[in-house]
């Protein structure tokens, strides 16, 4: 059961003060019956719910993991290549998801998919400083003074300076790293490594926040997040 004014507003038909004045107006029915108190409880899954005669279909938020495979673009929809949503069900696609924020076609692990907007944002904003861990590959074992360079910010080939990233080397070689930056720039471990004369070969997402990617997933595999999951990046 949710407030009808709620389920009019989260389903599209504007603001809770636009809703009000739908209802005011007479534009509403719950079962055939004109509802005028947006304080009223409704079942969405049971009551038929029309505004101006529409039927209101309820479409609450939906909260994905994706391991996201190599080959796919981080978009809503492309032309010509095949996006994440595209390898979604049709059942999780009628929510209408986006991805939050942005995977190289060639990065493969962690992929957030919503429909909440504002989930997004307090994920993907500048401000806010979301840590985020990559496993790099790279083509050159780390060199002297890589994660001296990491901690102090590099300098990109757009003169932009990068703020302090952690760096460490996970294999004996040196050639297996893992990285966390704090911000979301375009490419940017692709090009932190290019300003240090190395290459990313292979670039995996394993963390945003807290929130760890499911390790059972395979790649283009997803499922719902869990509440707790939910509640640690809100
Ligand atoms: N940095 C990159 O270079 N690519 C990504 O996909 C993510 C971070």
């Amino acid at each position: 059961m949710m407030r009808l004014d709620k389920l009019l507003a989260n389903s599209g038909f504007g603001t809770r003060k636009e809703v009000k004045k739908t209802l005011k107006k007479g534009g509403v029915t719950v079962d055939g019956i004109v509802a005028k108190d947006g304080k009223m409880h409704v079942d969405p899954d049971e009551q038929e719910v029309k505004v101006f005669g529409v039927e209101v279909e309820y479409k609450p938020y939906i909260y994905l993991m994706m391991n996201k495979p190599d080959g796919l673009l981080s978009a809503t929809e492309d032309i010509n290549q095949e996006t994440v949503i595209d390898i979604l069900e049709p059942e999780d696609v009628r929510y209408e998801p986006f991805p939050v924020g942005r995977l190289d076609k060639d990065t493969t692990g962690l992929l957030l998919i919503t429909n909440d907007g504002k989930f997004a944002h307090q994920l993907t904003s500048p401000k806010r400083h979301v840590p985020k861990k990559y496993r790099a590959w790279l083509a050159e074992p780390l060199k002297d003074g890589d994660i001296e360079a990491f901690q102090q910010g590099i300098e990109l080939d757009d003169g932009y300076v990068t703020k302090p990233a952690e760096l460490c080397s996970e294999n004996e070689n040196g050639d297996v790293v893992e990285v966390t930056i704090y911000e979301g720039k375009y490419h940017q471990v692709k090009r932190m490594f290019a300003a240090r004369r190395n290459r990313v070969v292979r670039l995996k997402r394993e963390a945003m926040g807290s929130l760890q990617l499911d390790e059972d997933l395979e790649p283009g595999e997803y499922r719902d997040l869990t509440e707790e999951e939910y509640e640690m990046l809100k």
